[in-house]
């Protein structure tokens, strides 16, 4: 009897244990200025501000491919509070302002980045300068689509062929031309503008991406669809209480 019991104990709690949901804070960026020119420029003293925060209340920042391994279940356990840090886009600022900070507190950071700007828009880094980053052992390069384009609009224009040949150069062609020039596997991809649907869910699962980016507002979750993970996007506009609430979860739970 004392057997059964014990038994049955056990599995409730496996179902329990299991059902939990594993959670990741995981932010975005996009440009670093000395002065706020946009919505999408975050102040370079205010980034330092965040993570000079994040050291002091005992947050971790952890690289997107732990987070992935924790997520996926492959690796058991992380620092009590993980936070991941990525950036959209490639622009300029990366390497000329945020790069010193990121070398000074020696964290990883994902860059997610659209190769048809690289060494060609002027706003945008080069080759040689995404390389350079690599080489520090704390930036990696991922996908960011080919050039950015915007899918609801490409799928209304084009027709059902040729929004297929389409997707598949932003997607596979993107992830191609990355791993080319990078010379290294490219597992992940940002949706551009955080558009996707489940057409666009499942091209990236068909074109080898491990895990997707939206910029809906939540933690990464091990309940959510790999190809459709929350991220935050961070901007001038956020200051250091905001930015606290999107780390500890209390912004998610109060929207969701
Ligand atoms: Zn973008």
């Amino acid at each position: 009897m004392f057997h059964f019991l014990s038994i049955f104990l056990l599995l409730v709690s496996t179902l329990l244990f299991s059902s939990e949901s594993k959670k990741i804070p995981i932010l975005t960026y996009h440009r670093f200025g000395v002065e706020v020119s946009d919505s999408m420029t975050i102040k370079t003293a205010s980034f330092a501000s965040q993570l000079e925060w994040l050291k002091l209340n005992g947050y971790t920042v952890i690289s997107l491919e732990n987070a992935y391994a924790y997520l996926h279940g492959e690796l058991k356990s992380l620092p009590t509070k993980p936070v991941v840090i990525t950036v959209d886009d490639g622009h300029k600022s990366v390497y000329t302002q945020m790069a010193p900070l990121v070398k000074k507190y020696a964290i990883p950071v994902t860059l997610f980045i659209y190769p048809s700007a690289i060494s060609n828009a002027s706003y945008a880094m080069s080759w040689e300068e995404l390389k350079e980053l690599e080489a520090t052992k704390l930036f990696h390069v991922e996908s960011h689509t080919y050039w950015h384009p915007n899918f609801k609009r490409e799928k209304k224009k084009l027709s059902h062929e040729e929004y297929a040949k389409f997707v598949d150069k932003q997607l596979r062609g993107a992830k191609e031309k990355l791993e080319e020039k990078m010379g290294h596997e490219v597992k992940y991809l940002a949706w551009v503008f955080g558009i996707y649907d489940d057409e666009l869910l499942d091209k990236a699962k068909k074109a080898g991406y491990k895990m997707a980016f939206t910029i809906d507002r939540k933690h990464a979750s091990s309940s959510d669809n790999m190809m459709a993970q929350g991220r935050y996007m961070v901007v001038s506009k956020h200051d250091i209480k905001a930015f606290e609430n999107m780390v500890n979860g209390k912004e998610e739970k109060n929207t969701h």
